[in-house]
């Protein structure tokens, strides 16, 4: 069993930074919720703990001794970034190797592969979480609260959602997590309300080559495109899909 132990940063009294209308501490939380449901519904063998699951005022120590005393495997703290800037770098505690180091490439290489961020670099800092946790610990900053375009970013569900599930394929790297057997990537190219629309969607795309049928879930008609047991192959299809001026995204 690995355990992963998420700290949304800051939270209750501490709103962390605030500009553009939005508060650090209710992103993190966000992305760190999506991230424990995303690692629970899709692996085996992981166990997860929060330092915080609601708006909440959690001192430093108080998250630190939380992980310490559970035994965590790791520690992955999660940050919005301010002071001017814009996209992700991620944080260690200075002098440490592997397999801290390690994790941390998993992680901050899946990020900025798969998150529209600009990528600021893996740097080092003497941050409480980062030298008080007794475990390999890793401190992500995504995206700037007081830069406009990363603001809006981070204003919309989706993009939480992508940063949640780069953090979770970054862990299933790091602790080689197995994805629970019935698990597929599904690609989804449109979804209607009339059955005509989707049928001619997939008629398209068969005339373009891809593989393409219809499916009734939720009262709407989906058009799904493919079906893999790995991401890579999805977001690859995904990109086949959006060159051929198709939308398309991946579902579970
Ligand atoms: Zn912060």
């Amino acid at each position: 069993m690995v355990k992963i132990f998420i700290d949304p940063g800051h939270g209750g009294t501490d709103s962390g930074a605030s500009a553009n209308g939005l508060l650090e501490k209710n992103i993190t939380l966000q992305i760190a919720l999506l991230l424990r449901d995303i690692l629970i519904s899709e692996y085996d063998g992981v166990s997860v703990r929060l330092s915080r699951s609601t708006d909440q005022s959690v001192t430093l120590s108080q998250r630190t001794n939380a992980a310490n005393s559970w035994g965590a495997d790791y520690f992955v703290s999660i940050h919005i970034n301010a002071g001017g800037g814009t996209g992700f770098e991620s944080y260690v505690y200075p002098g440490v190797s592997a397999p801290t180091t390690t994790y941390r490439n998993a992680l901050h290489d899946e990020i900025v592969r798969s998150v529209d961020f600009a990528n600021r670099g893996k740097k080092t800092a003497n941050f409480h979480v980062l030298r008080e946790t007794s475990m390999s610990a890793i401190l992500t900053e995504n995206g700037f609260i007081d830069t406009a375009a990363d603001a809006n970013k981070l204003r919309n569900a989706t993009f939480l959602q992508g940063i949640a599930r780069a953090h979770a394929t970054g862990l299933e790297e790091a602790f080689q997590l197995k994805k629970k057997a019935s698990n597929l990537y599904k690609v989804q190219a449109g979804a209607f309300k009339v059955k005509a629309n989707a049928d001619e969607l997939a008629a398209t795309l068969k005339s373009k080559g891809f593989d393409a049928f219809v499916v009734l879930d939720g009262g709407m008609f989906r058009v799904q495109a493919g079906a893999f047991r790995t991401k890579q192959n999805a977001d690859d299809l995904v990109a086949r899909l959006k060159q051929a001026g198709h939308d398309a995204f991946v579902f579970q």
